[in-house]
């Protein structure tokens, strides 16, 4: 069984294609700046070199058509025809509270997209114009979107509704969402895996931490809670972004510091964060970099953006009365032995005792890097978004 998996931003087109039988990526590609000047394509076939084209692409239409193009390219293709498709994913980032799985595509489930648009403006009307390119340039395949918001749809009132007139959640929906739902899910799901138990017996913290980073605690399988809001800006300090403020801060930098109102969005979402923080950087290499170097406000942003990770495993722990695996995943918790060991100092009470030599030896890979006489398990585990949405895909799709 083929799946092609699609995600759409407001000027790219990622894809890939898997062989589900096997879970192999067949090909990936990019296609870059659309609707803008010099938009190009990078292909690739698994196992040979990259291929880049540059070609005009107007819209989501043309990108996906020269997606397809690849795809059935002589050379760099992997399929003949495109009727090899047995199903379409697509990535969708808002799906409110309607959307509280993975979905077959339909006009209600378009709708459902639609109405989200308020919520998620630069993604969701993208998401929309690749769903519906895909519909009209390969109408015989099925297609499903997969929301990053459906995971958290599972979490209990107490756990999203905020402390303001409820009137606000009735009339505007305005409650928390959570995002990186398909991430969160994949580690809920691969964890337990690994560690050769059932989900039903475990109480999990998952670490998503990168450019933008959230973490999700997760009972029996399902999520209880998580650190992303209505939007992606809540939470955890992040690379831009401020996470969670006290919000007259807002009015506040309006009137005394300078900041007019039209950009305190942007303000927050992309001057904030690490980078605001220590002046340096938004990438936490160049930050631990720079700390290394002696640059204090480096280290500053390094030490509160773990102390917030600190903070909130200990509040899901409270929230789930434990925590039986601290799983870290995304590029900084895959990849971060620094980072992490800056997390994990301090919540020996918890049962959680780092193995300072597992967590130095470990970037990228499945591992277990807590002790062995550690009660609740600390691990890496990779993140996989795109073939967690083949794997629903196929799973609605097979129905
Ligand atoms: P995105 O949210 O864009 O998907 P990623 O999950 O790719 O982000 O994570 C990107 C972040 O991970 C960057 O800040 C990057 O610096 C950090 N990162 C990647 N590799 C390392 C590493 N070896 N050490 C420290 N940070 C890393």
């Amino acid at each position: 069984m083929k799946i092609l998996v699609v995600n759409c931003g407001s000027s790219s087109l990622k894809y890939q294609v898997f062989e589900m039988t096997t879970e192999e990526v067949l090909a990936k590609g990019l296609v870059e700046r659309v609707g803008l000047a010099g938009s190009s394509l990078t292909h690739r076939r698994e196992g040979r070199e990259k291929v880049e084209i540059k070609s005009e692409v107007k819209n989501h239409g043309d990108a996906v058509q020269i997606m397809i193009d690849a795809l059935l390219h002589p050379d760099y293709g992997v399929m003949k025809s495109l009727s090899e498709i047995d199903a379409i994913g697509h990535r969708v980032v808002h799906g409110g509270q309607k959307a509280v799985r993975s979905m077959l595509i339909t006009d209600e489930v378009k709708a459902i997209i639609r109405e989200c648009f308020a919520f998620g403006p630069l993604h969701n009307p993208a998401n929309l114009a690749g769903i519906t390119a895909c519909e009209q340039l390969m109408p015989a395949a099925p297609q499903v979107a997969v929301f990053d918001t459906s995971f958290h749809q599972t979490m209990p009132p107490k756990a999203y509704i905020y402390g303001i007139p409820y009137e606000l959640y009735e009339k505007y929906g305005i409650r928390r969402y959570g995002f990186h739902g398909t991430s969160h899910k994949f580690i809920a799901m691969r964890a337990p895996a690994f560690l050769g138990r059932s989900a039903a017996e475990l109480k999990l913290i998952s670490c998503h931490l990168g450019n933008g980073s959230s973490l999700a605690a997760v009972e029996r399988g399902a999520c209880v809670d998580t650190s992303m809001g209505l939007t992606p800006l809540e939470g955890l300090v992040m690379g831009t972004r401020s996470g969670d403020l006290d919000p007259t801060i807002v009015s506040y930098i309006t009137k005394n510091a300078q900041v007019p109102e039209n950009d305190v969005n942007d303000y927050l979402n992309k001057k904030s964060g690490v980078l605001g923080i220590s002046g340096v950087s938004s990438d936490f290499r160049d930050l631990e970099k720079a700390a290394a170097d002696g640059s204090e406000r480096a280290q500053l942003a390094l030490d509160i953006f773990a102390y917030h990770v600190k903070k909130y495993i200990g509040s899901y722990a409270a929230a789930m009365g434990g925590v039986d695996v601290i799983a870290f995943t995304a590029g900084l918790g895959e990849n971060s032995a620094d980072m992490r060991r800056l997390i994990c100092e301090g919540l020996e009470f918890l049962g959680a005792r780092l193995d300072d030599a597992r967590n130095e030896a470990t970037r990228g890979q499945d591992a277990v890097i807590s002790t062995d006489d550690s009660t609740c398990k600390i691990l890496v585990i990779p993140t996989n978004e795109e073939l967690m949405i083949a794997m629903d895909t196929r799973d609605i799709v097979g129905k």
